[in-house]
């Protein structure tokens, strides 16, 4: 016998927590050892293919396919399992003779060309009978397990056109049911139940949960477990706005405005029988149970945030009616709302201009034209002496609700919600905000619908140094800097609220995606298993999500195809970070467009790392430019590769073998003739004079290359084999400098018009390049105020990580100048 009062959790599992016999086997597996009362939904589907079938019916089509398919699908799920079980061959018998009952209405419904309601419900809860019964049998099998059809328990009456549970009639078929049986679960079909004049009855779509709440209440349960496939109720739904995250608490009128406005997860009725008894209620996912969800109870936590959720219904009409015959007129809005509520017309939100000029209200899109035929007939006299203008509809919205305790009296709230939405240029048609101020409904364009919700989500709950971050060209560089990222994306969380999210890595094959972060310890490794083929399109579609405050493209390539798109990715309103000096070094006229374009569309380009890797080259000379100072010259050693190996020949060693060596310590590209023939340099000194406002071009150079004639156009290997040969005719070019005592340098100068000339030459022991090391780079910037003392800036210019280091400091800058 069973105590009622002894106390039993309530779980429900939604359609797609039943999906499969797999899911089956998981639902059982969360259940084992508990006393639980179990309230399924239809398998995942089967409700709107048992809709189908109706419509085809009605429509006079074959249905009869479709049918066998639902009949096989749950065939298998029984073979699965209940294979071995004596009760396998009793369930496909009832599943078979339930086919033809419902082969039996589709002929009618075929034959007359209609259903109605009573028909609609018979055939719709078939699917909860069955999932209910497949999982009483295999409960069974571990457990006593009690099957409950739900409609034969809860019993619903009608009043001012709406369904109610008769609480004390459903208590009454319940209580002896409990105390005929000794079980560990309780199974109980959602979605059915019997109207007070003994008809089967569905509680409307999704109706499910509703069920479960009510059986929490009549069974006194002291949790129920609403059971789906997502962690809990999110801030929006998470198939529109990637960055939403599952909330840990809502309070009732929290979960109820968020279901009302149309948060799937949760049917708004389950709210009332919990709220009564006091019950709290945890969506979590079946497919995670570990992950705490959301718990939802009358007093929830206070937390950072003064919005908790948003949610959204599509396909809204907005109707409007107007007149100056309806300012001072009492009663215009009651009869308004009484000829809807007499057609059955539900009102989602009402907006009134306080001049009682127009009222304004939105319906389900599908009721407009009746709405406004029957307020048309109402008003038909009003209309006909002019008091009243017209009725009008407009079709094609969506309502965006904005809901959280933590608005109630906080000022604020609207100004920025409209803030937000007219930066993402979302036109507001109507606004209302309900008395509880918990709150703040908008009307939109459907098809704004999205961008508005991600804006909104973005601007309430993510810091502006919220950064979308794609990489593209993750080799050595791009590689290094992921790894500094990840370094120190925790401290600068914590310290400075930035919130570096890299949602993107692309190479010439393959793209990594995720919504919020990738897993920057394991992207290589997810990029062999979970990477798909390269697309830039998409790419920039995922990087410049609407949900994002800002976003970046960092391009760690050579490519000047990438640079080709920087308008592009600026048009989508991302901002760029590179070191690669196609763009700036290549054609003029797009050098020009693209600066200007960044500074129209308001847009940061930052290339610091194209000259002298972390050395803050770029940045010195555009405040020498900006404040007024005016450069006599630059000259200056920018090739790493080329500085070692001019330190190395002053030392007496071939000059074959230092190339061979410098390839070997990975300072040279990996064809050593991209740094030999002087190109890389020209590029540097070409983004510099520009940088100074010359309109200088890597043609009109004279370029001196290091790479021997005859070896222009062998492979890199045949290159560095047959370098040898000409070691004596380079150091002989070399001989006069070292006679005079000098250091041969590869060195590039601008002077005072902007002439570029690179070339080797020597200088003396007192000249700042005789303190060159190693890969040093130098500039020496002499400058109207920096004479004759000039400025040096000398150190490491090439290497990954102290490129990637200028690239994120890049990053840095970019972060801080977005707030
Ligand atoms: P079940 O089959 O378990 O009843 P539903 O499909 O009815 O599941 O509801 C879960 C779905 O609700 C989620 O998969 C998600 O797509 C959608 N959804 C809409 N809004 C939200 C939200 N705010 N939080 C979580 N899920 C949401
Ligand atoms: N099976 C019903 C539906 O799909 C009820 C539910 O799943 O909650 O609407
Ligand atoms: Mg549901």
């Amino acid at each position: 016998m069973n105590e009622i009062s002894n106390p039993i959790e309530v779980h429900k599992f939604g359609g797609s927590s039943l999906a499969t016999a797999a899911h089956f086997r998981a639902v059982q597996n969360i259940v084992r050892g508990n006393r639980t009362a179990i309230v399924v939904s239809a398998s995942a589907g089967i409700t709107n293919q048992l809709q189908a079938l109706l419509n085809l019916a009605c429509q006079q089509q074959a249905y009869h396919e479709k049918l066998a398919d639902i009949k096989q699908f749950q065939h298998d799920i029984i073979q699965h399992l209940l294979d071995a079980d004596p009760q396998c061959q009793e369930m496909v018998s009832i599943i078979n003779s339930d086919c033809d009952a419902i082969a039996n209405l589709l002929r009618t419904t075929q034959l007359l060309g209609s259903y109605n309601t009573q028909v609609q419900d018979k055939v719709l809860g078939y699917g909860e009978l069955w999932s209910a019964q497949i999982l009483a049998a295999l409960l069974n099998r571990e457990a006593a397990t009690l099957f409950i059809d739900a409609s034969k328990i809860l019993i619903t009456y009608r009043k001012h056109k709406q369904q109610y549970i008769d609480w004390e009639h459903s208590q009454q078929l319940l209580d002896p049911l409990l105390q005929s049986a000794d079980f560990q679960h309780l199974v109980i079909t959602g979605f059915i139940a019997t109207n007070a004049e003994h008809q089967f009855v569905t509680l409307g779509r999704n109706g499910s949960d509703y069920s479960a709440a009510i059986f929490a209440r009549l069974l006194h349960a002291e949790k129920l477990i609403i059971w789906t496939d997502v962690d809990g109720i999110y801030s929006a739904d998470p198939n529109k706005v990637r960055s939403a995250f599952p909330l840990p608490e809502l309070s009732y009128e929290e979960a109820l405005e968020l279901a009302y406005f149309g948060a799937k997860v949760i049917h708004p009725q389950t709210i009332f029988p919990a709220i009564n008894n006091n019950i709290p209620i945890y969506v979590k996912h079946s497919g995670n149970p570990l992950a705490p969800g959301t718990k939802i109870s009358a007093k929830c936590q206070t937390t950072d945030y003064l919005v908790k959720g948003l949610s959204c219904i599509d396909d809204v009409a907005l109707i409007n009616i107007e007149g100056s015959g309806m300012v001072g007129v009492s009663g215009t809005a009651t009869r308004v709302f009484q000829v809807l509520y007499q057609g059955g017309i539900s009102v989602i939100l009402i907006s009134q201009a306080s001049s009682e000029h127009s009222i304004c209200f939105a319906v389900k899109q599908d009721q407009a034209n009746q709405a406004q035929e029957f307020l048309q007939e109402q008003f038909q006299f009003e209309i006909g002496q002019q008091l009243i203008k017209g009725i009008t509809i407009d079709k094609n919205c969506s309502v965006l609700a904005v809901v959280g305790d933590g608005m109630v009296g906080h000022q604020g709230v609207a100004g920025k919600l409209f803030n937000t939405l007219t930066k993402a240029n979302v036109n507001i048609k109507a606004v209302a905000q309900g008395s509880s101020e918990r709150n703040i409904s908008v009307v939109v364009e459907r098809l704004d619908i999205y961008k508005a919700l991600r804006a909104v989500h973005s601007g309430f709950y993510l810091s502006s140094k919220t950064l979308s971050i794609g990489l593209i060209g993750p080799g050595q560089v791009g590689a290094t800097l992921l790894q500094q990222i990840a370094d120190t994306a925790p401290q600068l969380q914590h310290k400075r609220k930035v919130n570096l999210q890299v949602r993107g890595i692309i190479d010439s094959k393959k793209m990594l995606l995720a919504d919020s972060n990738i897993d920057l310890k394991q992207w290589q490794s997810q990029r062999d298993s979970v990477a798909t083929t390269a697309n830039m399109e998409d790419f920039i579609n995922h990087i410049a999500a609407d949900d994002m405050p800002h976003a970046v493209i960092i391009d760690c390539t050579a490519s000047a195809k990438i640079a080709d798109l920087y308008p592009h990715f600026i048009a989508r309103g991302l901002h760029i970070i590179t070191p690669n000096k196609r763009a700036n070094s290549g054609n003029f006229s797009f050098y020009q467009e693209l600066h200007a374009f960044a500074q129209q569309k308001n847009r940061f380009y930052l290339y610091e790392t194209t000259v002298c890797a972390g050395l803050p080259v770029i940045k010195t000379l555009q405040d020498i430019v900006a404040t007024g100072d005016e450069v006599l010259s630059i000259q200056g050693v920018v090739s790493g590769t080329l500085s070692y190996i001019f330190s190395q020949l002053g030392m007496g060693q071939k000059f074959s073998s230092i190339v061979r060596e410098a390839k070997r310590q990975g300072y040279t590209e990996p064809d050593p003739r991209d740094d030999l023939s002087g190109m890389d340099v020209a590029r540097k000194f070409v983004c510099l004079a520009r940088e100074l406002g010359h309109n200088s071009t890597l043609e009109s150079l004279s370029i001196t290359s290091l790479v021997p004639a005859p070896l222009q156009q062998v492979s890199a290997e045949e290159f560095l084999e047959r370098l040898p040969e000409f070691d004596e005719q380079i150091h002989a070019s070399l001989e006069p400098m070292l006679a005079r005592g000098e250091k041969p340098h590869y060195v590039g100068t601008i002077d005072a018009n902007g002439s570029i000339h690179i070339a080797i030459a020597g200088f003396g022991q007192n000249h700042p390049f005789s303190r060159l090391q190693g890969t040093d780079n130098m500039l020496i910037f002499t400058t109207r105020r920096y004479q004759p003392q000039s400025l040096v800036i000398q150190g490491p210019g090439a290497g990954t990580e102290v490129t990637a280091a200028g690239i994120f400091a890049d990053l840095l800058r970019l972060v801080t100048a977005l707030d």
